[in-house]
């Protein structure tokens, strides 16, 4: 078996003057008279390709529709008219796999796209978005790991969380309704107390009626929990966190932003420390601009949008009111209206990134703000466990990793930030 070469390997320069192997598939193809180019794309890059009119498999050649997949053996040769520099006169042509007719050509709407999701994650812009998505996960595990986290799991069954409202039900044996989960949290708060320190990565599922650009109804949530930790270690590693992975896409995927006409600047401007308001300063500042907002009330996504124009990094938002928390986000002491917790608004983009706060450790100021919330605190009892048994304070957060990839690479839509979205008008593929 010949050895393959990948093509970014000679468009480094490595092969220069050299015949090759690569193999591929046919991403444009054009003829003239006396040559058919074509340009081969492998996962690493893409390179033109020209056939000429004396060889026997010139019909061949001519005849191939895009994305048929072949192995091509021939010469390396600079050539500056060439994109990238280079180009492939091939001498020997195998087809692997015939494509006639293939469905995405260009001038197609983005619906469409969704619909051959299964083929447009081929084109050239999800391949790009694809490979700084994967940057950023490897990221997520290695930023975990340096801080000495324990990478755990949470189930996905559940029978009841926080604001069961949003969650799907699931039919299970015909025995209970059960649902998919939408938060790991809970599951991390009970294991800090054997590991101190964990992560997750995995799907959240929420039903979400929400049609907006940044909604999912299945996306991949990162979430940690530290025990002895307060907000203000809180914030250091969201921001920590954040910053790194914006690093290792700087690192890693220059070239990929560049193609997705991403201006990466923004993200050499990802560091600590990221400025911090609370929710009161956040209302000032709104008020300044015009809009005013009632103390009590949260933040709109317009109203985010607006604090977030005011900074270029990310802005650490803190010590929203209480009342409107979920009732495991712990009074402030100071001042008991408000709670101890942080929302992260990402610049550009103007939504949240994170979520995330210290943990209440009073079972009966949790129990009186699910009754407040209409809930009902019996659904809560191994949660208040924890409380109970050497119980500790405690913080944690949850990051949605899909609206980063969306912010890192600058695509328009959450959609465009995973490879097979699920909203709720889109099942498949
Ligand atoms: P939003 O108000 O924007 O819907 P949220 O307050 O419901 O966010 P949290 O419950 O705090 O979000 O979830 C933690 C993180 O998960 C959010 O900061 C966000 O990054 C992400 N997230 C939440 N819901 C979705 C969703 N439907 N699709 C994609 N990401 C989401
Ligand atoms: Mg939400």
């Amino acid at each position: 078996m010949e050895e393959f070469i990948k093509i970014s390997d000679i468009l480094d320069g490595k092969y220069d003057e050299k015949n090759v192997w690569v193999r591929g598939w046919v991403y444009r193809h054009r003829s003239s008279k006396e040559n058919i180019f074509f340009i081969l794309r492998d996962s690493s890059e893409r390179i033109q390709c020209v056939v000429k009119k004396n060889k026997d498999f010139f019909n061949i050649a001519d005849k191939m529709g895009i994305e048929t997949s072949l192995y091509v053996y021939g010469f390396v040769r600079k050539d500056n008219r060439a994109p990238g520099g280079r180009e492939i006169e091939v001498e020997k042509l195998q087809i692997i796999g015939q494509s006639q007719n293939f469905p995405i050509s260009k001038d197609i709407s983005e619906e469409f796209l969704l619909d051959v999701r299964h083929l447009w994650v081929r084109s050239w812009k999800m391949i790009n978005v694809l490979k700084i998505r994967s940057t950023i996960f490897n990221a997520i595990h290695e930023f975990f790991k340096k801080e000495g986290y324990y990478y755990v799991q949470a189930p996905f069954f559940v029978k009841t969380s926080e604001s069961g409202l949003e969650m799907f039900e699931v039919d299970y044996f015909g025995k209970e309704k059960l649902r998919l989960s939408q938060t790991a949290q809970f599951y991390l708060e009970a294991l800090i107390y054997g590991l101190e320190k964990v992560y997750t990565l995995g799907p959240s599922f929420r039903a979400e009626k929400s049609k907006t650009a940044r909604h999912l109804t299945e996306y991949w949530h990162c979430e940690a929990e530290a025990a002895w930790m307060d907000l203000d270690g809180l914030a250091k590693l969201c921001e920590n966190l954040v910053s790194y992975l914006a690093q290792s896409v700087l690192e890693n995927n220059k070239k990929e932003l560049k193609e997705l006409g991403r201006d990466y600047k923004i993200l050499e401007n990802i560091v600590p420390p990221f400025p911090r308001i609370t929710y009161t300063e956040a209302l000032e500042i709104l008020k300044r601009d015009g809009i005013e907002v009632k103390f009590g009330k949260d933040l709109r996504s317009i109203e985010e949008k607006q604090i977030t124009a005011h900074f270029n990094k990310p802005v650490i938002v803190t010590h929203y009111p209480k009342k409107v928390m979920a009732f495991y986000k712990p009074r402030d002491q100071k001042n008991p209206e408000l709670a101890r917790c942080l929302d992260i608004l990402a610049p550009e983009v103007g939504f949240e990134i994170i979520g995330g706060s210290e943990r209440d450790l009073n079972i009966d100021e949790m129990k009186k703000a699910l009754i407040e919330q209409k809930d009902d605190p019996r659904n809560y009892e191994w949660y208040f466990d924890l409380r109970r048994y050497g119980s500790v304070p405690h913080a944690g957060f949850g990051l949605g990793v899909d609206r980063v990839v969306m912010w890192f690479t600058g695509v328009p839509t959450i959609k465009d930030a995973i490879a097979f979205p699920r909203t709720i008008e889109r099942t498949e593929p």
